[in-house]
């Protein structure tokens, strides 16, 4: 069987029609993951008593002749920032090391709903902090396409995974880009939805107000059937929105002529290489083969977009962290004496490097006399950069750019330079700045091979047409 073509369709089709059992097909992926995860290092933790469990409901179902949910049999790993309860979730982090949550993450508890199989939990920067999954306590991924390479990050191992067939389908978590930049180097789709789509109850929180949950798939269809099972309100979380949830896979079916795409001035000018821009270029052609009308647009505030992002993520990032203090989670450490140096000594081992450099960053910028200066002031270019979103989509219904600069860059290459791995999201973080919904979808290669991304971002709440628009590409 070849696990890596394999989508929720065909996994359903073939489980309906007993051409294979879902234990059958969990123990599959069980065996491809023993033999080569070992150099990807995709996943940080196997469940396999709970997987076998969740193919047995479902291959008692398809033989009692019961219809089956939608994603039916289907085996999903996910980020290992969201909490599975009695599965170790560890955020990438030493200071979760040993961290049994009792509760099921919202979406993780959807996904299982509608009959997919948790396979286990992928790696991930450490707390979603990076681009290249570098920073993960438990050593990088890479990229299953060049293992020289990264798979970008924070969801390295989601989309390292599925692009290696180790998984149909994951979820990622993207705050500044961590679903669409892994997944454009890794040759997958990721689905960014609109802020308050989907739940984030159960998701390790980096910063707030930026975290979203979305899929990493092998096709947009597969992106939108997966959208559809966790997304909705949640009572659990209160910036969950109350908004009907279309039938993705249905819209697909739509036309996408007579669509108006914006192409923003702003994310095809310096810094963006040579090989990216072609391909992107040419899924532009694409799409206007396809009856799209492509229209010039500016987004003026988008040269602000990186540092507005780095003092907004870091000061909730800094918050949010304050939790893991060695009293009620994980890691605490051995050799304190007092109180003070319990605290002080169980961040300090517990914590990596880049997660520390954002809490200093993120304290500074909260603290009183720079609190206007920085976090005040970044939060009013947000607000100018979410305006220029708004009036572009006045004039489009949908904006396409590329979703990273480069394609996959060498491990090492920019992990002693964090100024230039932040670089890395220019493209992405704009979104989720203005909380608008983003895909990133193949559209092309580098003559070595490497996998491009393009990006196409659309209205609040308005995943459909990015989905549709997803999909045509794909099929032209
Ligand atoms: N690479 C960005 C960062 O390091 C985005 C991370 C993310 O989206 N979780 O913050």
């Amino acid at each position: 069987m070849e696990l890596n073509l394999l989508t929720i369709d065909s996994v359903r089709t073939a489980i309906v029609q007993k051409r294979f059992t879902a234990s059958g097909l969990v123990e599959e992926f069980y065996k491809k993951i023993g033999s080569e995860d070992r150099e990807v290092h995709s996943y940080l933790t196997l469940c396999e008593d709970r997987a076998r469990q969740q193919a047995e409901r479902i291959d008692r179902m398809a033989s009692a002749g019961e219809p089956l949910p939608p994603l039916a049999g289907v085996p999903v790993g996910i980020k290992d920032v969201m909490v599975t309860r009695g599965v170790r979730t560890t955020a990438g982090s030493k200071i979760l090391e040993n961290f049994i949550p009792p509760y099921d993450c919202t979406a993780v508890a959807r996904l299982e709903a509608a009959g997919a199989i948790v396979l286990g939990k992928m790696n991930c920067d450490e707390f979603a902090m990076g681009s290249s999954n570098e920073n993960s306590a438990y050593g990088p991924v890479r990229n299953p396409l060049d293992k020289s390479r990264v798979p970008g990050g924070s969801s390295g191992g989601s989309a390292a995974a599925v692009a290696a067939g180790m998984a149909v389908a994951t979820l990622g978590s993207d705050t500044g880009g961590s679903i669409r930049q892994p997944a454009s180097f890794c040759g997958v789709v990721g689905l960014m939805p609109t802020y308050g789509r989907v739940s984030r109850y159960g998701l390790i929180a980096f910063a707030s107000s930026l975290d979203h949950i979305g899929p990493l798939t092998r096709t947009v269809k597969d992106a939108a059937i997966i959208l559809r099972a966790i997304a909705g309100r949640d009572p659990m979380d209160s910036t969950s929105v109350d908004v009907p949830v279309p039938d993705y896979e249905a819209e697909l079916t739509k036309p996408v002529s007579g669509l108006k795409i914006g192409v923003p001035e702003e994310y095809f000018g310096e810094g963006l290489d040579p090989e990216v821009r072609a391909a992107v270029e040419s899924g532009i052609a694409r799409l206007r083969e396809a009856g799209c009308a492509m229209v010039p647009i500016s987004l003026p505030h988008t040269q602000y977009a990186i540092p507005t992002y780095y003092v907004i993520a870091t000061a909730e990032a800094s918050a949010n962290l304050a939790r893991f203090d060695g009293v009620r989670y994980g890691y605490r450490s051995k050799s304190a004496r007092t109180l003070s140096e319990m605290y002080r000594k169980s961040r300090d081992e517990g914590f990596g490097p880049e997660v520390k450099r954002r809490i200093m960053l993120g304290t500074y910028a909260l603290s009183s006399g720079y609190y206007d200066a920085y976090y005040l002031k970044a939060q009013r270019v947000r607000t100018l950069l979410t305006r220029d979103f708004e009036q572009a989509f006045q004039k489009v219904d949908a904006i396409v750019t590329p979703t990273a600069p480069t394609p996959a860059f060498k491990l090492g290459e920019k992990a002693d330079d964090p100024l230039a791995m932040y670089l890395a999201d220019i493209y992405t973080v704009t979104a989720d700045l203005a909380g608008v919904p983003g895909i990133s979808v193949p559209c092309g290669k580098t003559q070595s091979g490497l996998p491009i991304g393009l990006q196409v971002l659309g209205r609040h709440f308005d995943e459909s047409t990015i989905l549709r628009l997803g999909h045509a590409l794909e099929h032209r």
